[in-house]
């Protein structure tokens, strides 16, 4: 039995990092992966989502931009597309390849499974098994997986998920997505600008729960300012196939059921986490209710030679949660005295507009029993944003009353996902209003947006009446 110092688990945002920090650290490491090296970051998910996002958004524009003094035919091609996107792909799954070699970590093709606290099997493809020991940790690092409706079962082509969903190469007529979450309403409307007609069936009261009303309501907007249907309080219950090979999806709103007809239906409902047939049942690794596996600061399950990193290890579910953890944890196991200690993961949605938080929302300061005073900037009344003809959307801050330190920053609009780092910033260093208002931000730019909504919170804003 071959012994290594750490094994880890998958190879997507959690595990990669993980594995070459490992390596940096001089730790003899063995990272394993049943797929392609990258996880559904880079193989389906963000990666591949934002290669189409921004290609929807330069078609979109360049298709109106008749009063910026571009008069252009646009035309999708939608192979040339795919086939671009896909050679993004293969240039970052070999890169992650490259980098955990030159930190002198190994990657290994294989499914593993957990068959002690400090032992891993893994099948390789011809079916062989072989053993290895992990002296100082074994990291979990396996994702999550796409959930799918059992009266919507992916057929791949007409029902699909996420992963089905980048990488067509026909556009829908009528495309209806089920779940007006993040990854239903990314992907809608990259569709939505290249022509599809879409429908979006919620289950809940709003789409987008979880986020700044506010912010979620300028996006609602602009789906409906783009053709779309929203659906909400919907549930989707099932559909038929028509003769002409197109569907009809049934569901029910208000009580009352409806049909839809259309050509492909997105399901986007959620993912759960990749915990099962790790043999994590018979070593006694704990999971919870919904299969997440709980860890301490130190990313341990009740086992303490077993960790766990990123989707699998609870939400939120993104990306780079599951990188810094990734790098945290390789350090504790590598001997290191961390432990995963911050103020805010913040996060991005790459909606067209997007939006961008970090830190409390106006509701959960107050739940928390803070008094806010609450700072709003409009990209509206920023010479950048007009100059891109992007003036939708808004900075939100939320600081308290009492100390004026900031709880929260709320961005919907131009580029948010960027400007967010600065509001992360500032929660991380526990910066009071006055130290993101008082600081010098190039003009003109989006970020002036930040400085702008901080002075407003103080009665201090230039651009803007002040209340
Ligand atoms: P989500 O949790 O964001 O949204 C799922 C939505 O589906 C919810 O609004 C839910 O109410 C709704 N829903 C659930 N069952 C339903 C039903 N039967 N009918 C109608 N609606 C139903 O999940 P997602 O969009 O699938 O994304 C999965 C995960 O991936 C999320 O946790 C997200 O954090 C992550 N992700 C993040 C990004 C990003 O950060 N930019 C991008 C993509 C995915």
């Amino acid at each position: 039995m071959k012994t290594y110092d750490a094994i880890v688990i998958g190879s997507g945002p959690g595990g990669y990092p993980a594995a070459i920090r490992l390596g940096q650290l001089k730790q003899k490491t063995l990272c394993i992966e049943k797929d392609q090296p990258g996880g559904v970051c880079l193989n389906w998910g963000c990666i591949p989502s934002k290669a189409l996002i921004s290609t929807a958004h330069l078609y979109e524009k360049a298709s109106h931009s008749a009063v910026m003094g571009i008069k252009a035919t646009v035309e999708l091609d939608p192979n040339a597309l795919q086939d671009w996107k896909e050679g993004i792909v293969k240039k970052l799954t070999s890169g992650v390849r490259s980098l955990i070699k030159g930190a002198g970590s190994e990657l290994m093709a294989g499914t593993a499974t957990i068959t002690g606290p400090k032992t891993v099997e893994v099948t390789l493809a011809d079916g062989s098994k072989e053993t290895f020991e992990a002296t100082k940790g074994i990291i979990i690092a396996t994702g999550a997986t796409t959930i799918e409706i059992p009266t919507f079962k992916f057929d791949g082509k007409q029902i699909i998920g996420a992963k089905e969903a980048v990488s067509l190469r026909e556009i829908p007529k009528r495309l209806l997505v089920i779940g007006g979450g993040i990854i239903g309403l990314e992907l809608g409307m990259v569709y939505q600008k290249f022509g599809s007609k879409l429908t979006v069936v919620e289950a809940l009261p709003n789409i987008l729960t979880g986020v700044d009303p506010d912010c979620a309501k300028v996006v609602e907007r602009r789906i409906l300012k783009l053709g779309g249907t929203i659906h909400t309080n919907a549930r989707a219950l099932g559909y038929e196939r028509q003769a002409d090979g197109s569907l009809l999806v049934k569901i029910e709103l208000d009580g009352k059921e409806q049909t839809i007809p259309c050509d492909v239906v997105l399901v986007a409902v959620g993912m759960r986490p990749a915990s099962k047939g790790l043999g994590l049942e018979r070593v006694g690794v704990h999971i919870d209710a919904r299969g997440f596996i709980p860890t301490d600061k130190a990313g341990r399950t009740n086992i303490p030679s077993i960790y766990a990193v990123g989707d699998v290890s609870g939400p939120p579910l993104l990306a780079h949660k599951a990188m810094k953890e990734g790098e945290v944890i390789a350090d504790v196991v590598a001997g290191h005295k961390v432990e995963k200690d911050w103020v805010t993961i913040p996060g991005a949605i790459f909606t067209d507009p997007e939006i961008a938080t970090a830190g409390l929302t106006e509701a959960e300061a107050v739940a928390k029993g803070y008094e806010v005073t609450v700072g709003k900037f409009p990209f509206a009344a920023l010479g950048k944003a007009m100059a891109m003809n992007e003036t939708e959307g808004f900075v939100k801050v939320i600081a308290d009353k009492k100390t004026k330190q900031i709880l929260g920053f709320h961005i919907v609009g131009p580029d948010a996902s960027t400007m967010i780092s600065e509001g992360a910033l500032a929660l991380e260093m526990a910066a009071f209003l006055d130290d993101v208002a008082m600081t010098i931000h190039p003009h003109p730019t989006l970020g002036e947006a930040m400085m702008e909504a901080s002075a407003h919170a103080l009665g201090a804003a230039i651009h803007i009446a002040n209340r």
